[in-house]
């Protein structure tokens, strides 16, 4: 949609479960477009448990004018399923994807994993059947994916990624502002010149935040979460505490000029216009 010459704000949302909240997050997607996002993104739960929410919210957001893209996953999934899934897409005029691994849906054993194993495998195939027709962007870990057996590995795999035909990449949050730039530093050390662009994860639920980076491996520093086991149940002191910090964080990462921010909305409109109301850009 709009041409951008500084940093491109980007929102990642997930399929709602019901028309009741698909219409919530239409009014809350409304809402933020005054960030003018350079593109909005919606979740695709592995295996293909959201094949038709994640297409219904693509179509949903591509109404409002958004440039909208798809996550896929090649977890559980066949070439054949991938291949229509992609021809789907660009009958529909999609041209950006996020092209992902997943993760295995628990009790679906290892032989279930499907015929392309890694989020490489996949821009591979995404390159192979549809030439350039996609933007393809993939994930980054500035943090390291929970299961790399050790930073320069996963380096190395994200590497493969681009050289497979990743245009840009979004990474994992972090609360860390050092640990993304050391990353960028080593990608780009390894010749990686795409834009890296960080994922940002408000902060409104200290359960929900911890349950989430223990599973996906990001680190909540020590003083963050002093504050938030201190504030107990006050939700309101708890979305007010998160704002400063994340938005702290991302005045810093603009003022180091990064290409640009994705937020993780978690289909709330509330925190992350809280975060992006702070922000000089704002
Ligand atoms: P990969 O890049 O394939 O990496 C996975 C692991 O395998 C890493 O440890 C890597 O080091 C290792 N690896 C890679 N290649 C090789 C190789 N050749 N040999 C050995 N090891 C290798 N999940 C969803 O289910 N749906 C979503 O919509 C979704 N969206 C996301 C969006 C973003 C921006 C991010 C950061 C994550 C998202 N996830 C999503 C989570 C993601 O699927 C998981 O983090 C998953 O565990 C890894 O996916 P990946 O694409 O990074 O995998």
């Amino acid at each position: 949609m709009t041409s951008h010459a500084g940093p491109a704000f980007s929102l990642e949302f997930f399929p709602p479960r019901d028309a009741a909240a698909q219409a919530r997050l239409v009014d809350g997607a409304k809402q933020m477009l005054v960030i003018q996002p350079h593109y909005v993104s919606v979740t695709f739960g592995a295996g293909g448990s959201t094949r038709e929410g994640t297409l219904d919210t693509v179509r949903a957001l591509r109404d409002m004018g958004c440039d909208a893209a798809p996550h896929l996953s090649c977890i559980g999934a066949s070439q054949e399923d991938l291949r229509g899934l992609l021809q789907r897409y660009r009958q529909e005029g999609v041209r950006r994807i996020v092209a992902l691994r997943g993760d295995m849906p628990s009790g679906m054993g290892a032989d279930a994993a499907g015929a392309l194993r890694y989020a490489s495998d996949l821009v591979e195939f995404i390159r192979k059947e549809t030439g350039d027709w996609f933007h393809i962007e993939v994930a980054a870990y500035p943090e390291m994916h929970p299961q790399a057996a050790g930073p320069a590995q996963d380096l190395e795999h994200f590497v493969r990624k681009v050289r497979a035909g990743a245009n840009s990449a979004i990474t994992q949050y972090f609360f860390n502002a050092d640990a993304y730039f050391d990353f960028v530093d080593r990608a780009q050390a390894k010749g990686v010149n795409i834009p890296i662009v960080p994922g940002i994860m408000p902060i409104t639920n200290h359960t929900q935040l911890m349950r989430f980076s223990e599973m996906c491996g990001a680190e909540v520093p020590r003083w963050i979460r002093l504050r938030l086991a201190e504030m107990g149940d006050d939700k309101e002191s708890i979305r007010a505490f998160g704002a400063d910090v994340v938005t702290e964080m991302c005045q810093t990462l603009l003022d180091n000029d990064v290409p640009g921010l994705h937020f993780y909305t978690l289909n709330n409109a509330d925190a992350t216009l809280a975060i992006w109301d702070g922000l000089a850009v704002a």
